[in-house]
């Protein structure tokens, strides 16, 4: 008799379940507590609490010890995650669509041996390191330099400078993108515990307060090599852009349930807010625009679960998503009026959340640039 091929993949019914747990985690621990981690950072153990429920081991197939979700899984976390707390959900959506994939994609054997199983316990936390001083938008400026150790094959000496990473303070490992030739950049693996990285500080941030994002410098900092080139290594930003993309509608969904309860609730001139028609001119404007938000979310899963070429569904997922959630967190915020701009009230916060999801993995204008060159091929 021959073998049924085992999947890697998780059934529909461990998906449902999983999305369960997420949901509990979000209602019962992270919402409560979102407002308190912003003026401090995520608690310490908060991915190994992620990675009882499965939401560290989303992207990386059952063989190898993950859970093997699909995009959409992925995407609907992301999207949960952060109805409680957007500054979460960034972390978790990068850690597995940019880390916990790389090592998938691109790792072999021993470098998963060594590290893989304490990423997935949230026991080793991850960082991704791309962004510089001289390198944003135009990725492929990075500075950092990686030469080969003549003594230790397989091992490079690394020399640069990064910002903006996210957890990059708490991490112990950080895949770094570095030089590896006039035009070659790869990937490296750099433990933070060694005396060539030497972190710089903690950037403040206007929103997603609560995640760790650093700068710091490399000064030959051993870095293992994870043969990939610079395209495949940022490859991985379309699963990464689902992400954000969901974590934007996310925003705008709590902000709109916001709006919503507040409107109904609030009466000036003897009428509820709700009742305006100016007032019920936003809270339709933003219904609407979730609603598009979600089916452009959905297809660019779909897309990359059915091994589609997802790149411009995830650019205009993303493009529209982040703009959709500045737009209804700022509108909820008018409907909040006055107390939209107290922090008790909420709104304010999801607004100033709102912002990094038309930055961080491809600013809005980068986005367009890939819609238009896709659209004119
Ligand atoms: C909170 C936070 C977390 C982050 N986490 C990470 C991380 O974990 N790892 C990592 O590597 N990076 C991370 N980043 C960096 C992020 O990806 C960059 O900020 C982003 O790619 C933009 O780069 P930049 O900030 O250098 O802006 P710049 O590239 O200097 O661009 C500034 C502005 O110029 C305009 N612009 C730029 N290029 C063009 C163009 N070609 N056409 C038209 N307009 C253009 C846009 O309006 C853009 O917003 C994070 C950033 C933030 C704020």
């Amino acid at each position: 008799m021959i073998a049924e091929p085992v999947s890697q993949h998780a059934t529909p019914a461990e998906e449902a379940a999983f999305l369960d747990r997420v949901k509990k985690f979000v209602d019962d621990y992270v919402w409560p507590n979102s407002l308190a981690w912003e003026n401090d950072q995520l608690p310490l153990d908060v991915f190994k609490r992620c990675a009882e429920i499965g939401l560290m081991q989303m992207t990386v197939p059952k063989n190898l010890g993950g859970h093997g979700y699909s995009c959409k899984a992925y995407a609907e976390a992301c999207r949960l995650l952060a109805t409680g707390d957007p500054a979460l959900s960034m972390n978790v959506a990068a850690i597995n669509a940019l880390c916990t994939a790389h090592f998938v994609e691109f790792a072999h054997p021993e470098q998963r041996e060594k590290y893989l199983p304490g990423c997935l316990s949230g026991d080793i936390q991850l960082a991704w390191g791309l962004t510089e001083p001289d390198a944003g938008s135009d990725a492929r400026q990075v500075k950092t330099v990686a030469e080969p150790m003549a003594d230790k094959p397989g091992y490079w000496k690394i020399n640069g400078q990064k910002m903006f990473i996210t957890n990059g303070g708490r991490a112990q490992l950080i895949i770094i993108i570095a030089r590896t030739g006039e035009k070659e950049l790869s990937a490296f693996l750099v433990e933070t515990d060694q005396p060539g990285f030497k972190l710089t500080g903690r950037i403040p941030t206007v929103g997603v307060k609560a995640s760790w994002t650093a700068q710091f410098e490399l000064v030959d900092a051993v870095g293992w090599h994870t043969p990939c080139t610079f395209e495949q290594a940022i490859g991985l930003l379309q699963r990464g852009r689902v992400g954000i993309a969901a974590m934007a509608l996310g925003i705008a969904e709590r902000a709109q349930e916001l709006a919503l309860a507040y409107s109904k609730q609030r009466e000036q001139f003897n009428r509820r807010l709700c009742d305006m028609q100016s007032v019920q001119n936003m809270l339709a404007d933003s219904e609407m625009e979730i609603e598009a938000a979600r089916l452009l979310v959905d297809k660019a899963a779909r897309i990359y679960d059915d091994h589609g070429d997802v790149v411009k569904a995830a650019s205009m997922a993303k493009l529209y998503s982040s703009e959709t959630a500045n737009r209804v967190t700022n509108r909820a915020i008018q409907i909040h009026g006055g107390r939209g701009m107290v922090p008790e009230h909420r709104v304010e916060k999801l607004w100033r959340d709102a912002k990094l999801t038309e930055i961080g993995e491809g600013c809005s204008e980068i986005q367009r640039m890939i819609i238009a060159k896709q659209a004119l091929r």
